[in-house]
């Protein structure tokens, strides 16, 4: 399966664009790429152009091209109100697929003699090292695990292969002035404080939130569960608490790898579940039950099976409550993954040489929130270092 679009496609999403003198696709950008512009060049078939277009204001666009959420430039695209949006995101993704070549590559700085330590190798602190390296800075990034990308790491293959995020790291890493620690856990920024002139948090969510029902133990996280889902192949029946995105992602895996089914238990109502249409549909297609109203009370394990206890709930006093006598046992799982939501680390460091970025400040986002933050970030240590 291509993750691309073709080149008649492309030509056709191309061909659809109004041209809008008023952007309102850019303005709906959080790092403010600039569709109009990067069509125009690619309809004069100057694709370079089209590139530079893309790569001034997103570090990431082949990434953000494979996933980002239909609710920033296509919610915004005037073509929605005509027949449908355009899909912007596939086009940046095929134009850099297709066309960037490593002269693309950003020009730096001369160096500064000035060292920033970024904790953190997700989206937000590939962005910031991007935006800093170019304004001369000596890099230093320490990631917890083995690879970059961070949460990115947990989509399935089946929407963003590792590889992907790699091709946009090699246009950011410049090799003498990036360095990159692996397998590199920070537990104090302000370890570095004596090394480094200042140092860019960037360390997402890393603690998945419970469930606090009793024998909670006995089920997997999605942390777990989706950095590592050949780990947990079963062929038997899954069960997945949580409606969002990330639960979403676990039901599609569990799917694709053989389970024998797969339910979903959602605390609200279907209607309310935060997912995008497409991603809803989908999960109706691929036969996923999902359970609405519907909230883990206990986890029991019996001699072949996982049990687990559900209660319905019911929204009364504007809020959701258990409905009484509703509790039932399901007494036929092999896997329970609870994928309700993360948090960030608790603990903030107040020295104004210590910044923070992406998920671990602004709480759990999307790719191109995170690179807005950590671009955001860089550009506050450039004005504070170079400039005061
Ligand atoms: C399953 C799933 C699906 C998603 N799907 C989408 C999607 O389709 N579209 C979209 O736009 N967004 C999606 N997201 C959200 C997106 O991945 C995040 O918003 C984004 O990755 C946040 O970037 P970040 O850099 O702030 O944090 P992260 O990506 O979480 O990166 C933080 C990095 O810091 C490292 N780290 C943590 N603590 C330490 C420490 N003490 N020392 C050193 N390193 C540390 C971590 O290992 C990690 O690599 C998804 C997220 C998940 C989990
Ligand atoms: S809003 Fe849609 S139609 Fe208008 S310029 Fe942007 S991509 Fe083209």
């Amino acid at each position: 399966m291509s993750h691309f679009i073709n080149k008649l496609q492309l030509q056709a999403e191309l061909n659809r664009c109004l041209q809008c003198k008023t952007q309102p696709c850019m303005n709906a950008c959080p790092v403010s790429c600039n569709p109009r512009e990067f069509i125009a060049f690619a309809r004069a078939n100057a694709w370079n152009d089209a590139v530079h277009t893309i790569t001034r204001n997103n570090p990431m666009g082949l990434t953000c091209g494979l996933i980002c959420p239909d609710k920033f430039c296509m919610a915004a695209c005037t073509r929605a109100r005509i027949d449908f949006p355009i899909n912007i995101p596939k086009i940046q993704a095929a134009i850099l697929h297709s066309h960037r070549q490593a002269s693309d590559a950003l020009t730096c700085a001369e160096p500064n003699g000035q060292k920033i330590a970024i904790i953190g190798a997700g989206p937000a602190g590939m962005a910031a090292a991007s935006r800093l390296v170019r304004a001369g800075f000596q890099i230093d990034i320490f990631e917890a695990r083995k690879e970059i990308g961070g949460a990115l790491n947990m989509i399935p293959d089946e929407r963003l292969p590792h590889d992907i995020i790699e091709e946009d790291w090699k246009f950011i890493m410049i090799p003498d002035r990036i360095r990159l620690h692996l397998n590199a856990k920070i537990d104090d920024p302000n370890a570095l404080c004596d090394a480094f002139d200042a140092i860019i948090v960037a360390t997402g969510e890393p603690n998945c939130t419970p469930l606090n029902i009793p024998g909670e133990e006995l089920s997997t996280s999605y942390m777990d569960y989706l950095y590592d889902p050949q780990k947990f192949k079963t062929s038997g029946n899954v069960a997945i608490i949580g409606g969002g995105n990330v639960a979403a992602d676990c039901a599609m895996t569990a799917i694709s790898l053989g389970a024998a089914s797969v339910e979903m238990f959602i605390r609200r109502g279907l209607s309310d579940m935060k997912i995008s249409r497409k991603d809803f549909l989908e999960l109706l297609e691929k036969h996923i039950q999902l359970n609405g109203m519907t909230s883990p009370v206990r986890i029991e394990k019996t001699q072949d099976h996982l049990t687990l206890w559900v209660r319905k709930n019911h929204f009364i006093d504007n809020k959701w409550s258990p409905l009484e006598d509703t509790t039932h046992q399901l007494p036929y799982f092999d896997l329970v993954i609870r994928a309700i939501g993360s948090r960030a680390d608790q603990k903030k460091d107040d020295s104004p040489r210590v910044i923070y970025a992406g998920d671990c400040k602004t709480g759990g986002s999307t790719i191109v929130e995170a690179i807005s933050s950590g671009l955001s970030a860089a550009g506050t240590l450039i004005a504070t270092l170079l400039h005061s």
